[in-house]
């Protein structure tokens, strides 16, 4: 197996040298395991947080050994019940091209018409939850609410934005880090309005795509877009605190949002989430999402990196923005 390990600590944003690309024997599988050839890598912002040194609700990546995280592929050899040559599985033995591992650590899915195996890992998988579950429950959407989504070309915010409009929001607001980004939100995905938000301040920007404010706001990036969101929001207001991508690469802590006492007066709920907690709803989760996939009425976008060797440089790049959708790695 090719393998991508933790040669160093990133300080600030990661760079080349914090990885090293080696080369690992495997074995056969042992009673009740399989050896599974992967077909495509996940590259998610959580792990920026797991390459630091600090506790959080998932452990550290150790240094020299390879990391991990989801990827689907193909069952090349099975000594398990349950799983055959050929099954399709999501696991976390990410960042290698070949793993050995318990078949009760891998979950079998369906190849499904038309889509890629590595829908697995965006829209009908971990991210795709995250939106599904952290608008519906946690930001308790309801029919008629104005939401604005933060990262809405990334992989869950893009499910976010389209999933509010499904269910009947009044307006659906995004905002991007460039104006093909914005462009794609608003022609493509069905976003009401969208800006750019390194074109000023957010907060202005918010308060000219929603005149009459947001009733839900999704948030990814924290930092300026939280105190955008808290101004503009109205009485009542609900956040799904889903991640704070401005911030996972600062080496000193951060002062915004500087209006949060906003929450008070609006009677606001702001509510922070981990989309574990949220797995019984996968099974609905699918059956629904998949289903607008289905029918063409959602829209799933991927940025495919080819090659192992190139999974450093894909993570890098998600962390800069050069994603639209779900950024995958292909072996
Ligand atoms: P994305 O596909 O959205 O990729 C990350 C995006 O972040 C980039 O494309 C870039 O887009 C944007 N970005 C980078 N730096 C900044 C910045 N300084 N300000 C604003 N945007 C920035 O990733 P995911 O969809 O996988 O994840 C989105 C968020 O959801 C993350 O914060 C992640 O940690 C969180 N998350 C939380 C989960 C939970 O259980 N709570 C589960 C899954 C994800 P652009 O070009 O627009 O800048």
């Amino acid at each position: 197996s090719r393998e991508i390990q933790l040669a160093a600590r990133p300080q600030g944003a990661p760079v080349d040298s914090d990885f090293a690309l080696v080369e690992r024997e495997l074995g056969q599988p042992g009673d009740g395991e399989v050896l599974v050839r992967n077909l495509f890598l996940s590259v998610d912002p959580y792990m920026r947080g797991r390459m630091n040194d600090t506790k959080s609700y998932t452990p550290p990546f150790a240094l020299n050994e390879t990391m991990t995280g989801g990827a689907v592929g193909e069952v090349l050899a099975s000594n398990a019940d349950g799983l055959n040559v050929g099954d399709l599985v999501l696991h976390d033995q990410g960042w290698r091209t070949h793993a050995l591992l318990p078949a009760r650590a891998a979950r079998k899915v369906e190849a499904r018409e038309g889509v890629s195996p590595s829908a697995y890992l965006g829209i009908l998988g971990m991210p795709g939850l995250t939106a599904y579950a952290g608008l519906l429950d946690v930001a308790a959407f309801r029919e008629g609410d104005v939401v604005f989504v933060s990262g809405a070309a990334g992989a869950v915010g893009s499910a976010v934005g389209q999933i509010a409009r499904l269910k009947g929001a009044a307006r659906v607001i995004g905002s991007a880090g460039s104006a093909d980004k914005v462009a794609h939100l608003t022609e493509k995905l069905g976003f009401d309005t969208a800006f750019n938000y390194k074109d000023g301040s957010v907060a202005r920007l918010l308060r000219e795509a929603a005149p009459d404010g947001i009733d839900v706001y999704f948030d990814n990036v924290g930092g300026d877009h939280l105190e955008a969101a808290l101004s503009s929001f109205n009485t009542f207001g609900r956040a799904a605190l889903c991640g704070a991508i401005s911030q996972y690469n600062a080496t000193e802590a951060p002062s915004a949002p500087r209006n949060l006492a906003l929450a008070i007066g609006k009677q606001l709920t702001l509510k922070g989430f981990i989309v574990g907690t949220y797995s019984h709803l996968f099974s609905q989760f699918v059956q629904e999402v998949g289903g607008w996939i289905a029918s063409g009425q959602l829209h799933y976008d991927e940025t495919v990196v080819d090659g192992i060797e190139n999974m450093p440089g894909a993570f890098m790049g998600l962390l800069t923005g050069q994603n639209t959708g779900k950024m995958v790695v292909r072996l």
